[in-house]
């Protein structure tokens, strides 16, 4: 009986920071309840995806993530991009 509090709990306190961070709470829930202190760990880890600076591919045009160095749809390597390439959702 104790467990299904435990995971309960973590599950909804994980759930809770995800949506918060603008992911799924469902999702979050699920891992948080499974991995109790693993999920809650890494949703506070967890970056906020739409915060994160994006920039195009120079070659097919894909949108990317600043971080991603390696371009997964035509494999072209993707350095420090130009600043006025970048591209910052949330301002
Ligand atoms: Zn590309």
């Amino acid at each position: 009986m104790s467990a299904v509090i435990i995971f309960t709990t973590f599950g909804l306190a994980t759930a809770l920071i995800g949506k918060a961070k603008g992911s799924s709470f469902f999702i979050w829930f699920l891992v948080g309840a499974v991995l109790p202190l693993l999920g809650l760990i890494a949703v506070v880890l967890y970056r906020v995806e739409k915060n994160e600076p994006e920039r195009r591919c120079p070659r097919c045009g894909h949108v990317h993530k600043i971080y991603v160095q390696v371009c997964r749809y035509c494999g072209e390597d993707m350095y420090l991009p130009d600043p006025s390439e970048v591209r910052h959702p949330a301002r």
